[in-house]
């Protein structure tokens, strides 16, 4: 085991042995990038000619009227290519798999959304693409499936233990440990060994970067408080990365799915149900019971329902520089339709727990308060979910009806 990548006693590195020197190789090879002021500014670069940076930070002005509170801004991610910020994590990886020569990347998938931000990522780079996804997944995501694959990307359905993420993540590792000399593998989240968390927090740093700058340049001051909703918590350490040595409440909102009492949720830092471990590479707090085997976790919002938390953000938690609370699946449809109605956006179903979290908090605050929720991403691949929630008898009909079309 090695010793780097520790923030307090959360993080590190428990990989195999045979996998150390390509731990070496990527880190040297992401120190490199990180001193060369040259790799910022071509990442920017292509983030901005191929994606959507600086995405904008738009007033809502309609819901700040609403809630009568402080004045909500809303941080853009949404309008990033595929749809969120996972899209600032895969392609700067894409460009340290250049450089470091590579021509293969894997990763793992649980909603597929980022299979589909690494098959597009791969496609653009002209690298071969093998994405892991559970099958279980497989069959509960099959749009972000036939996307991947038309990217050209080969979609593994991985039949071990629950077949879900964390399956798909061993799987990956398995590749990795086979293939070491041409593949990298794209993981997808603040998480895993080091130096995943620091670096996926390193792309993902855009985010806070320009919206501290977009709010200085309009209100000329800090925000009070900043939202982001949390899975494996690569944008909240995005946004919170641009305001972390400020004087800036930090607040990162969890899946609360049926209710913190129900068991059915996955809040592993604002619920008292998870505990510290080490699995997956690496130490933080996993939803686990005291055999160390993973819960069974529930969101609406299939991005949120990882049993682990970056290290980074178990330490901010144990720190007290970060306070974490947990949104209800009823709640996040509601303030997702409540933003639909007051200001015409499509917040991701994950987003919507950190526009739940601001929802509740505003009112409390002065009107000349500011506070930033992240949109981290546009609700359109939540049609299937959302229109079930809000039971739309015509959509049910137009569903029957497809169904009816391929039985004739
Ligand atoms: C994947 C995803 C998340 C959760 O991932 P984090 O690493 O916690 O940011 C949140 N929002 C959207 C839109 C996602 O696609």
């Amino acid at each position: 085991m090695r010793n780097r990548g520790y923030y307090a006693e959360f993080g590190g590195a428990f990989v195999p042995e045979i996998l150390a020197a390509t731990f070496d190789e990527l880190e040297a090879a992401f120190d490199a990038a990180k001193n060369d002021p040259n790799f910022w500014a071509e990442y920017v670069e292509i983030m901005s000619t191929y994606s959507c940076r600086a995405t904008p930070l738009t007033f809502a002005e309609n819901l700040t009227r609403h809630f009568g509170g402080a004045k909500i801004y809303i941080k853009r991610e949404d309008l990033n290519h595929t749809g969120a910020h996972k899209a600032n994590n895969v392609m700067g990886q894409g460009l340290l798999v250049k450089r470091m020569g590579k021509t293969r990347v894997i990763a793992e998938t649980g909603a597929g959304q980022h299979g589909v931000a690494t098959a597009t990522m791969a496609a653009r780079y002209g690298l071969e693409c093998t994405i892991y996804m559970g099958e279980v997944d497989v069959e509960r995501q099959r749009p972000n499936v036939f996307w991947m694959e038309r990217l050209g990307a080969t979609v593994v359905p991985v039949k071990d233990g629950s077949r879900t993420l964390k399956d798909a993540i061993n799987e990956a590792f398995r590749d990795w440990v086979s293939n070491m000399d041409n593949t990298h593998y794209v993981l997808g989240t603040a998480c895993g060994p080091h130096p995943f968390p620091e670096m996926v927090t390193y792309f993902q740093s855009i985010i806070g970067q320009e919206a501290r700058k977009q709010i200085l340049e309009r209100e000329g001051k800090l925000p009070k408080r900043v939202y982001a909703c949390v899975g494996g918590g690569s944008n909240a350490m995005g946004l919170f990365s641009g305001f972390m040595n400020d004087p800036v409440e930090l607040v990162g909102v969890e899946a609360g799915g049926h209710g913190i009492d129900s068991g059915m949720h996955a809040a592993r830092l604002a619920s008292k149900d998870a505990s510290i471990g080490v699995a997956q590479g690496y130490k933080t707090y996993f939803l686990q019971n005291n055999d160390g085997q993973m819960q069974e976790t529930h969101s609406i919002a299939a991005g949120l329902d990882y049993v682990g938390v970056s290290p980074i953000l178990s330490h901010l938690h144990t720190s007290d520089r970060a306070r974490f609370e947990a949104a209800t699946d009823r709640e996040v449809i509601d303030a997702l339709a409540l933003t639909m109605r007051k200001e015409g956006l499509i917040p991701a179903l994950e987003s919507s727990h950190a526009f739940a979290q601001a929802f509740k908090e505003a009112p409390t605050l002065a009107p000349d308060d500011l506070i930033i929720v992240n949109q981290s991403g546009r609700g359109d691949k939540d049609i299937f979910t959302v229109a079930d929630a809000f039971e739309d008898p015509a959509w049910r009909q137009f569903i029957r009806h497809k169904a009816e079309q391929y039985h004739a």
